[in-house]
């Protein structure tokens, strides 16, 4: 299936009025794909498979920034490392403690979201308040130069309930709030193809979108 082009340019012309960031989430996508909205201007691509990602990114322009937006097995952050521009997906102290460790080995310093975790899902990723915590301290710390946090990720629930989903989003709001006291983040990844707009009233300046562009996915 093509890409929707009305609806990418809708959506842009939305998105920069707000000033938010769209990250075109391409997964499961074919690489022709997202050549054609790379040559509409787009750079931004989120990818949730380490192997699919690392398939694409060989046979892509060398300036697409890769948003890992995905669980991240710590076995696996070692293959991306190289390349990607923000891992989105740090659900785990020590998930952040071993990209720390391989960015070390390429001279990188990485850049990261924290993904917390505000679903009342069991399916969902992320830490809660306690780990986010004791993640900020260790960063202040000085410990983990290899990463540097540039801000939050945030699923909500997979419901209809608008004001549920509004909810979560507004607590993800009020925490990236909280930690900027402590450390200078940029970026509050929340949103997707069914409510980024919400997402957006309370607060995002990053959305990840993918089947509204891409069209629906199969897996
Ligand atoms: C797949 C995915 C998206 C995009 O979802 P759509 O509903 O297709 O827009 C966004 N964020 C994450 C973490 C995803 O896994």
């Amino acid at each position: 299936m093509p890409v929707n082009l009305p609806a990418y340019s809708e959506l842009i012309s939305f998105l920069q009025s707000h000033h938010v960031t769209l990250v075109a989430v391409s997964k499961t996508k074919p690489v022709s794909d997202i050549q054609e909205m790379y040559h509409l201007g787009q750079r931004d691509f989120g990818e949730n498979y380490v192997q699919e990602l690392v398939e694409k990114q060989a046979l892509l322009p060398a300036d697409i920034r890769w948003h890992f937006i995905g669980h991240l097995q710590s076995n696996k952050v070692k293959y991306i490392i190289p390349f990607v521009h923000l891992i989105q997906g740090i659900d785990s102290l020590s998930l952040l403690k071993e990209v720390n460790k391989q960015a070390s080995k390429h001279n990188r310093v990485v850049n990261c979201l924290l993904q917390i975790y505000i679903a009342k899902e069991e399916s969902k990723f992320g830490m809660d308040e306690a780990e986010l915590e004791e993640t900020i301290k260790l960063v202040l710390s000085g410990t983990l130069p290899h990463v540097s946090i540039q801000g939050l990720m945030g699923m909500a629930s997979f419901t209809n309930d608008t004001q549920l989903i509004k909810n979560e989003f507004a607590q993800l709001k009020k925490i990236f709030d909280k930690i900027g006291n402590d450390i200078p983040v940029t970026y509050l990844s929340m949103g997707m193809s069914s409510d980024y707009k919400m997402a957006i009233e309370q607060g995002s300046n990053m959305v990840r979108i993918g089947s509204m562009l891409f069209g629906t996915r199969n897996k």
